[in-house]
């Protein structure tokens, strides 16, 4: 994967011009083992958003000369390209990096810092080793990143599968959303799969149709796609005793049919139902209205008078991209969200910095481990309450009010000359209880436009003619509805039906939860990928991440079954109750367990979504199973 590094000195230096800091630094640790660089001084004094790791103008090009003499070695055979680092070099390596000891993250580290193009975390078995002759199949529901993940393991361990995705192609959440201004806010290096990584990803946060291509390109290149039967939809599942088998529902454009598997697993997204707003007069409306997961291309904005109702992750991109099309945008907030400062959001990767992806032994890795350490050390701590600060819908503690000073001075900054909205830009609940959104300026300019309206007034109704709000009706031709999710509503719309004739939707009675995220009592053999309280908080990690885990898990779950020659993994209750508490306790104490306002990771005063705890700490979890979780037989 990587390619030789054939270029001259000059060449050479203008490349390493391009590098980010903390990962250059670690880098030519690495490769050289020494380590003299690695100095107090030269610690990055920021996470991520700053690439020259804070570093004064002479530290940073005593770095980068460092650097270029060590690549120059590299190039000349005077070293050679070092193993993946050993668990004491990782340790040195990034204590220096976050400045704390990192003994506890050395084991996890060892399966991201690896040379591109190795997969540490591939099964190190077979079925066919372990059970020959023993049929084992699975069903995967949904070819989403998390589905696509599965299927690529169960195939690297030689376990038949079959993805059931109810869409006419692949990539889920990243198929169907094609609202204008789509793309990740999560960094692009992060944002793939660990063993596959895609070295020239143009840009730093790339847009939905580069993500789709990745996922594309993954499925097409690893025999995927040939396992995928599109346009069926799995509209019930029960287990059977006597078998210990599932039986499906299918629903396919020809009809209803059924099939049969051991185990199932849930890949469908936390993310995937959208929600429409209950707004009085709703079916009234005589344009089109649509939402931002269903966006209408036949509907020609221009021109338009358009309604967005709603500012999450959604609306905020979308403002901004129609914004100057539209004749008017009119934006109906209920609640504004914090900015995180994101220079980079909408900037091409340098191509100096994708040539180093490409041609620099462990760059790469480097380079996504230090875009992970906010998710490692530190953010999460901003997000607990300590109840003796004490807390309130400004900040929950100390480091929440000093990251609520900092994303508010920026703020600030962009409304010197809009003090008018400023009392509606600046949100009301403290940094953490929503998502904060990546942010390079592009919002607040948007809504200081003379196209662009702001309502903030709540919507009594809507009417044939547009939208009421403030007792004051606003004409509108197009509605959007970025009204988010039904996030919490897991495993919905299918029916699925456990040991003694169980309904899963009946038995969570509307509080859904999964040991690991994963597994349920009760319901033998079923896996929930980004399941109940699985979603990672904040910058520093993504869903595939989570995703990685939870399929290694898996796989260790599927082993287990085959080695015991046992049919049935059930989590035992006690372990499933015990861990939903300790869950809940961790929400409770975070930013938006605490907060009252409104939102997808609190609802009805319990988050079924968020996962309260470090990234390492679920890592640590799902690494191998504990067959004394589980009832198995
Ligand atoms: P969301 O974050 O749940 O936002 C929904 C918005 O609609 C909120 O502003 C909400 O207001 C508003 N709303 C809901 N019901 C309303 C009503 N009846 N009247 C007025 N306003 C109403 O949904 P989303 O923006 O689709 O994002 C959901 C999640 O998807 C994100 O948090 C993120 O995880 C993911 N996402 C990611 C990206 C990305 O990576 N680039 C992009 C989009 C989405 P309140 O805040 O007052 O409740």
């Amino acid at each position: 994967m990587l390619e030789p590094i054939d270029v001259d000195d000059e060449t050479l230096r203008a490349h390493v011009a391009g590098a980010q800091i903390p990962a250059l630094l670690m880098t030519v640790a690495h490769l050289t083992g020494d380590y003299s660089l690695l100095r107090a001084e030269y610690r990055p004094a920021a996470m991520p958003s700053q690439p020259r790791g804070g570093l004064t103008d002479a530290a940073e090009a005593d770095v980068r000369e460092q650097a270029l003499q060590a690549l120059v070695r590299l190039r000349d055979g005077d070293i050679e390209v070092p193993p993946a680092p050993k668990p004491e070099e990782l340790r040195r390596i990034t204590s220096w990096a976050l400045g704390s000891d990192t003994e506890d993250l050395v084991p996890l580290l060892a399966e991201q810092i690896v040379l591109a193009g190795t997969d540490p975390k591939a099964p190190t078995w077979t079925k066919a080793q372990l059970a020959p002759g023993r049929e084992f199949r699975v069903a995967i529901i949904g070819a989403g990143l998390s589905g696509l993940l599965a299927g690529y393991r169960l195939a690297q361990a030689g376990v038949p599968f079959t993805i059931y995705e109810k869409n006419p192609g692949l990539g889920g959440t990243w198929l169907v959303n094609t609202y204008p201004g789509c793309r990740v806010d999560v960094p692009s290096h992060l944002y793939s799969y660990s063993f596959a990584p895609r070295l020239d990803w143009p840009d730093h946060f790339c847009t939905q149709d580069m993500v789709l291509d990745y996922l594309r390109d993954f499925a097409h290149r690893n025999g995927l796609v040939e396992h995928i039967r599109f346009g069926v939809e799995v509209t019930a599942m029960a287990w059977e005793e006597n078998s210990s088998s599932w039986r499906l529902t299918l629903r396919t454009a020809t009809g209803t049919t059924g099939a049969v598997c051991d185990g199932v697993v849930s890949a469908v997204g936390q993310l995937s139902r959208p929600r429409l707003p209950a707004i009085e007069g709703r079916d009234d409306f005589a344009g089109p209205a649509f939402h931002s997961a269903a966006w209408d291309h036949s509907v020609d904005l221009a021109g338009k008078r358009v309604a967005v109702i709603g500012t999450g992750a959604s609306g905020f991109q979308i403002i901004p991209e129609i914004a100057g099309t539209a004749a008017e945008v009119v934006v109906f907030q209920r609640n504004p969200p914090w900015l995180r400062p994101t220079p980079q959001l909408r900037q091409p990767i340098a191509a100096s910095a994708q040539w180093l992806f490409r041609h620099v032994p462990y760059y790469a890795q480097w380079y996504r481990f230090w875009l992970s350490a906010p998710g490692l050390r530190g953010l999460l701590d901003s997000w607990i309450v300590d109840h003796t600060y004490p807390p309130s819908e400004r900040a929950v503690s100390a480091a929440n009010e000093q990251l609520r000073s900092l994303l508010l001075a920026a703020i600030q900054t962009q409304l010197a000359d809009a003090p008018e909205i400023r009392e509606h830009v600046v949100p009301q609940y403290p940094v953490g209880a929503k998502r904060p959104l990546c942010d390079d300026g592009r919002w607040v300019a948007a809504l200081q436009r003379d196209d662009v309206r702001l309502v903030t007034e709540p919507i009594e109704r809507i009417t044939p003619r547009g939208v009421v709000a403030g007792q004051q009706e606003s004409e509108i031709d197009v509605i959007v509805y970025a009204t988010g999710f039904e996030a919490s509503r897991f495993l919905a719309p299918m029916s699925v039906t456990g040991r003694r004739g169980l309904d899963l939707h009946a038995m969570w009675d509307g509080a859904p939860r999964a040991y690991l995220g994963m597994t349920i009592p009760g319901f033998p053999n079923l896996f929930c990928l980004y399941g109940p309280n699985t979603n990672i908080v904040g910058q520093g990690g993504s869903i595939i991440y989570f995703s990685e885990c939870a399929v290694s898990y898996l796989l260790d779950a599927v082993r287990l079954l085959l080695v015991t020659g046992q049919r049935a993994l059930d989590v035992r209750k006690d372990v499933y109750d015990e861990f939903g508490a300790w869950v809940d306790h961790g929400n409770e104490n975070r930013a938006w367990g605490f907060s009252t306002t409104s939102g997808w990771y609190n609802e009805g005063g319990r988050s079924a979504t968020n996962w309260p705890y470090s990234a390492d700490e679920y890592w640590r979890r799902t690494h191998h199973i504990d067959p004394a979780d589980y009832d198995i037989a």
